[in-house]
């Protein structure tokens, strides 16, 4: 009889033993339905050496249900889902479940049904509808994700379509794809971009696993130069994977794509609705879809065929998932391109500290492009210093900083200003009592935003309009608005040059493609004389008659004193400053601190990038942080508090004494208050020569908890 082993996608549950019905041809990655009582779950055929065994015999074991018609998950790709359960010591189901992240593209047609507004009006018009067909103009999406647009029942929808004014649209998610062509725009390259396209294009042909840092400061044409190996992909029928960060900005990106390219690439992020998922889903497991562009999650896609993965800006901090599969996108895509045995490029012009590392120890191979293309120098920097050149009372910008903009304007140039803080101001406090307005789900403040007139908690989104009096004391008039964010910095430019056109950029501003294209297509239109920013703005971009900005408060990132402060400020700064002066016109950069003195921003100012990771590195080997030791952190959260502090105190008792290994904790994490869940972290610090992940899953798998607690591990956390 024939026997397979399922990784089934339910957390709780290893791995299961199935029979395979007469006449059923199944093996290793084939999707499949099993049973599992009386319900059926969805598994993956696993090779059965590979995962623990069952004692079920042989003549219990139920049989398959049935086959799903999806191509099988590949070797590579299995072996990534092992080593990314393994090593983020996550359990399989839930990596796997990334994998089959399409859910409904597994079964089920592949004709979805979508809805669209007619043109033609209700019976009856009742408010609830007028507003909800206004929402829905120029919208088309299944019912359920129209009622989520426009905040209304799926029933009211139904209404609409009963009534004509919503029209359903078949919508086929096995079309494929136009075809990207390689040669359909040549660029002539720099020599140095020649040189490092070479290399790449090279290790396409080769089809052997070679990681790349493409190291190359902001403006050098990263894109340009990996654009060729893309090619080479193409021109071999291989596909591609490119990953980005802040996949929502893409404008910019998708535009050179297609000037190169002639169309644009396959998307993959989270907003895509389910036909645009399912699509792209079955077109990447066909080998139809060529270059997918995504987000983290897109390094799981199954790939048939795939010849070459691009992790551009592979600094950024958006590439690590901060809950479920806590894992490193970055880390994880140069893993899957040695699975694959394919060639991978970090491409970064202020490259992590690790990746560096591995540079330098000969692990990936460095690739520079050390100039701006087309002669375009790198800007000037300076700093100000804001204890000496103090800005007015109650403002924030030094008059230099404001001069500079003033010139800027006279020339009909732009500037930029960067402070990493949305809305108008981080804390809002009553003046008369001291109430302080906190968010009832986390320990943080509820943020003012004076554009929606609401407070706003930036971690769980919860929401209050601004209040007129004190809610504590009752006393009008007492509130004042503490600390400036990006809303307040762009009042105090129009306030003190009233003829600047000033544009507020950040996520509540730039919340779509179509608003980021309308903002960058103001921008080149010379609409905007001025633009207030937070970290959106630092990276991508590409203004040439952008010669000036400005850094509102450089010292913001090194107050939060955790081991990665430097480094995360040093390449903000150098990432904004890299916005300056790419076209012809000569850039300036402006940085205000309250330490001049401090060894990033002396670096910073110096232009000094070799001083500063010196410097990092010392700092770096004396705390044995990474890449020099390493570091994991487990949280423990409950909505209870006392449950969560009594499992982590039982997690603690519990530590083992391990050689060269550190355990703090438990403490109330960073956050201790989280989207309504009480959170306890304990931190582990080991040399490298220590089995971390096979001590914490020994560690924790010999302690229950209630069912309301969670535990959650960091391996590689970012902030330490
Ligand atoms: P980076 O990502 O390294 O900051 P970009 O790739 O954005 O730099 O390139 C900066 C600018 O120079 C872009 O406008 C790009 O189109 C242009 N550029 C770079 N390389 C070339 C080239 N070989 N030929 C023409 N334009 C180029
Ligand atoms: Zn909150």
């Amino acid at each position: 009889m024939n026997r397979v082993r399922c990784l089934v996608l339910n957390a709780a549950l290893g791995p299961l033993d199935y029979k395979v019905p007469e006449g059923m041809e199944v093996g290793p990655g084939h999707v499949v339905e099993c049973p599992l009582g009386p319900r059926t779950i969805i598994g993956i055929v696993w090779e059965s050496e590979r995962l623990p065994g069952t004692e079920v015999p042989a003549e219990k074991l139920r049989p398959l249900r049935s086959i799903l018609p999806v191509p099988p998950l590949s070797a590579p790709l299995r072996r990534l889902i092992e080593w990314t359960a393994d090593y983020y010591v996550a359990s399989l189901s839930s990596v796997a479940r990334m994998a089959l992240s399409s859910g409904g593209a597994l079964k089920g047609p592949a004709t979805i049904t979508e809805y669209r507004l007619t043109g033609g009006m209700p019976e009856r018009m009742t408010p609830q509808r007028h507003a909800a067909m206004e929402a829905l103009e120029g919208e088309q999406a299944t019912i359920r994700e129209l009622a989520g647009i426009a905040g209304v029942s799926e029933g009211v929808l139904r209404g609409l379509v009963n009534q004509g004014v919503l029209e359903p649209v078949e919508v086929d998610c096995d079309r494929p794809f136009e075809q990207a062509r390689p040669d359909f725009a040549q660029v002539d390259l720099s020599e140095s971009q020649k040189i490092a396209a070479d290399k790449l294009s090279e290790a396409v042909r080769q089809k052997k696993f070679a990681p790349y840092l493409l190291d190359g400061v902001t403006g050098s044409g990263k894109t340009e130069t990996y654009f060729e190996p893309v090619a080479e992909a193409l021109r071999m029928g291989r596909q591609v994977l490119v990953l980005l960060p802040e996949i929502a900005l893409t404008e910019n990106f998708l535009h050179r794509f297609e000037e190169r390219f002639g169309v644009t690439p396959v998307l993959w992020h989270s907003s895509l609705k389910s036909t645009q998922r399912r699509r792209a889903w079955r077109n990447v497991a066909s080998g139809d879809a060529q270059v997918v562009v995504g987000a983290r999650s897109a390094l799981f896609l199954p790939f048939r065929n795939l010849g070459f993965i691009v992790v551009d800006e592979a600094h950024e901090t958006s590439f690590k998932q901060e809950d479920g599969v806590r894992y490193n996108a970055r880390d994880v895509a140069v893993m899957r391109a040695h699975f694959e045995g394919i060639p991978v490029v970090l491409a970064s012009a202020t490259p992590a500290l690790e990746s560096l590392q591995m540079a330098e120890s000969g692990v990936y191979a460095k690739l520079d492009l050390p100039s701006r293309f087309g002669g375009a120098e790198l800007p000037e920097i300076d700093t100000i210093d804001l204890t000496e050149e103090k800005p007015p009372h109650g403002m924030w910008l030094a008059q230099r900083l404001i001069d500079g903009i003033a010139e800027r304007l006279e020339r009909k140039e732009q500037s930029l200003l960067f402070l990493n803080r949305r809305g108008y101001a981080p804390l809002t406090l009553c003046r008369n009592c001291g109430f302080r307005f906190q968010c009832p789900n986390c320990s943080a403040w509820l943020v003012e935003h004076r554009f929606t007139r609401r407070l706003a908690c930036h971690h769980c989104g919860h929401e209050t309009p601004s209040p007129a009096a004190c809610p504590e004391c009752g006393e009008p008039d007492c509130l004042v608005a503490c600390g400036p964010g990006v809303e307040r910095i762009a009042d105090e430019v129009a306030e003190r040059l009233p003829d600047a056109r000033v544009f507020v950029a950040t996520s509540d501003t730039l919340n779509s493609p179509g608003r980021a294209a309308e903002f960058i297509a103001q921008v080149e239109a010379g609409a905007i004389d001025v633009i207030v920013g937070t970290q959106l703005v630092t990276k991508g971009f590409h203004f040439p008659e952008l010669t000036l900005v400005g850094v509102v408060d450089a010292d913001l990132g090194l107050e939060g004193g955790d081991l990665r402060a430097g480094e995360r400020t040093y390449q903000q700064v150098a990432q904004v400053a890299g916005r300056a002066g790419r076209g012809s016109k000569p850039g300036e950069v402006l940085i205000q601190t309250r330490h001049p003195e401090a060894s990033v921003i002396a670096a910073l100012a110096a232009g000094d990038r070799h001083a500063f990771y010196e410097a990092e590195t010392e700092m770096r080997r004396e705390a044995g942080a990474p890449p020099f030791g390493r570091w994991a952190s487990i949280i423990i959260s409950s909505e209870d508090e006392a449950e969560a502090r009594e499992a982590a105190r039982r997690i603690g008792d519990a530590r083992p004494e391990v050689p060269d290994l550190m355990i703090l904790g438990p403490a109330p994490a960073p956050m201790a208050l989280l989207r309504g869940r009480y959170r306890y972290r304990l931190l582990m610090n080991a040399r490298r020569s220590v089995q971390l992940q096979d001590v914490i899953r020994r560690w924790l798998s010999s302690i229950d908890h209630p069912p309301g607690v969670r535990v959650g591990v960091d391996v590689d956390p970012y902030s330490f």
